[in-house]
């Protein structure tokens, strides 16, 4: 029986729940037009995808296999390989309503295996008591811990396994039926080849180290580099969950503090698990409805890193530059963006998917919905980060701000955390703020009163 792996957020062959699966393979990887249409043809993480799977196609011929590449939408690409006499697809889970969707329909046509390779627990093992699912986070935690056995960060070894007879030499695209060989490169499918900065897996977990007993402590700061930079490859599953679970208790057992990141990375299983059990979340509010603004110049304002706060301008730019924004400066700039401007959660979610390289529909969705406190478990309405205390806590020395904004180089920190200072001075290159912290604080507290 011909069995087609699909790669998709398991990029490795390292610790592969794919290749744990024995018998007759064809691994698979597509580049999905449904999803690369929607996309700038700069797009930075088709660059990191594209080496990453040409990475795992080295890795998987290296393992005496192969890495078939298409270039299509999943319905034609199976349709195709179904007159191969493939009968069977395994694949790892992946929650969001366009890949449940496009799995359901693959389903249809071939006997369609999920495989849970990219968290720890599936959605229906951590239930409540009466079986409904937990909507706050800490004992939802506590019910995680008290499942977790070593079992779970088991590693996963490679199958006997040969490989379907497929030329795996050419990108195929997949075409009305019509399939075409492509030179495999990134320009083939219409994409720039960008250089895209982020440190291999290996790289992190070893620098990370040095840094897992003063995460608490310190992951906040805008100006250390206190986190583990894991997000993308936990994105894309370049590394697996699994092990960095293993690498952890390996540090607890040399006497190292790693409560704090395990508690992260179930936060990462929280999101993903809401988002299987309350799928409406991803465009729909759990608790109420926010008061809207719909402020166009603001909104351009916000994208364009010209709100006037100094925080809130560099956040946005280290996303727009890196593709990535840390985490404290994500949680200011979401309620910024909802209380402050009053602008959609949903519209700021579609900011940070069209950049962030670690994007990730639960992570993202149920963050926004987090900042908003629109969501299940969220941060309160009334709670409004006001930016500059937070850049006078968490960036003092307006490095951070600095960095990202060098037209701020020449003011003294103390003075970009001083509403008043920027209100009344002008610096060049650089706007006043766009609306007042207390009187946009009012204006949020008052509408939410009057329409709730
Ligand atoms: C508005 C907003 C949007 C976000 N969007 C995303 C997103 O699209 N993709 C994404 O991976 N993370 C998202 N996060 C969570 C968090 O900001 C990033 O995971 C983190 O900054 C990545 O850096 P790191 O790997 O160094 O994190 P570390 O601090 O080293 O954390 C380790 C891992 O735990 C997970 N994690 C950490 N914090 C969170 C969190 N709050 N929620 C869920 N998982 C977490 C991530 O997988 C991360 O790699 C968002 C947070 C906010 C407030």
């Amino acid at each position: 029986m011909k069995k087609v792996l699909w790669f998709r957020r398991d990029l490795r062959v390292h610790d592969s729940m794919l290749l744990a699966i024995e018998g007759e393979v064809l691994p698979i990887f597509i580049f999905d037009t449904n999803i690369l249409n929607a996309l700038e043809k700069n797009d930075k993480r088709v660059s990191f995808i594209f080496e990453q799977v040409l990475k795992l196609k080295t890795d998987l011929k290296a393992l005496g296999l192969d890495l078939a590449l298409f270039y299509g939408t999943p319905l034609e690409v199976f349709t195709c390989l179904k007159t191969l006499g493939v009968s069977e697809v395994y694949a790892s889970v992946d929650y969001d309503s366009y890949a449940k969707e496009r799995d359901a329909k693959i389903a249809e046509m071939l006997s369609f295996h999920s495989l849970n390779d990219c968290y720890l627990f599936e959605p229906n093992e951590v239930l409540k008591k009466d079986g409904s699912p937990y909507l706050v986070f800490t004992p939802y935690y506590r019910a995680c811990q008290a499942l977790y056995t070593k079992f779970y960060a088991l590693e996963y070894n490679k199958a006997e396994q040969s490989l379907v007879n497929f030329d795996c030499n050419a990108l195929w695209c997949i075409q009305d039926g019509v399939k075409t060989a492509l030179h495999v490169k990134l320009e083939s499918i219409g994409f720039a080849s960008l250089h895209v900065n982020i440190l291999s897996p290996e790289k992190a977990l070893e620098i990370f180290t040095c840094k897992v007993d003063a995460y608490a402590e310190k992951r906040d700061f805008l100006d250390e580099d206190a986190t583990s930079h894991l997000s993308v490859h936990l994105r894309f599953g370049t590394i697996s969950i699994r092990e960095v679970v293993r690498f952890l208790v390996y540090l607890k057992q040399q006497g190292h503090a790693t409560e704090p990141f395990f508690r992260q990375l179930i936060f990462r299983e929280f999101y993903a698990y809401l988002l299987f059990h309350f799928p409406k979340l991803a465009w729909e509010n759990y608790k109420y409805a926010p008061p809207i603004s719909n402020d166009e110049d603001a909104y351009t304002r916000f994208i364009s890193a010209q709100t006037g706060y100094p925080l809130i301008d560099a956040a946005v730019t280290e996303l727009l530059t890196t593709g990535l924004m840390h985490n404290r400066a994500r949680m200011v700039v979401g309620s910024f963006f909802t209380k402050h401007l009053m602008l959609p959660w949903q519209k700021g979610e579609a900011f940070f998917a069209k950049y962030l390289l670690d994007y990730d529909a639960s992570a993202n969705i149920l963050s926004w919905q987090w900042c908003a406190g629109t969501g299940i478990d969220p941060q309160p309405y009334f709670r409004i980060f006001n930016p500059y205390a937070q850049s006078l806590k968490f960036d003092r020395e307006a490095d951070y701000i600095k960095r990202f904004l060098p037209q701020l180089h020449d003011i003294p920190a103390s003075c970009l955390h001083k509403e008043t200072y920027l209100m009344s001075h002008d610096i060049t290159g650089y706007p006043k703020p766009l609306i007042g912290h207390e009187s946009a604080r009012k204006r949020f507290l008052s509408e939410f009163s009057r329409t709730h």
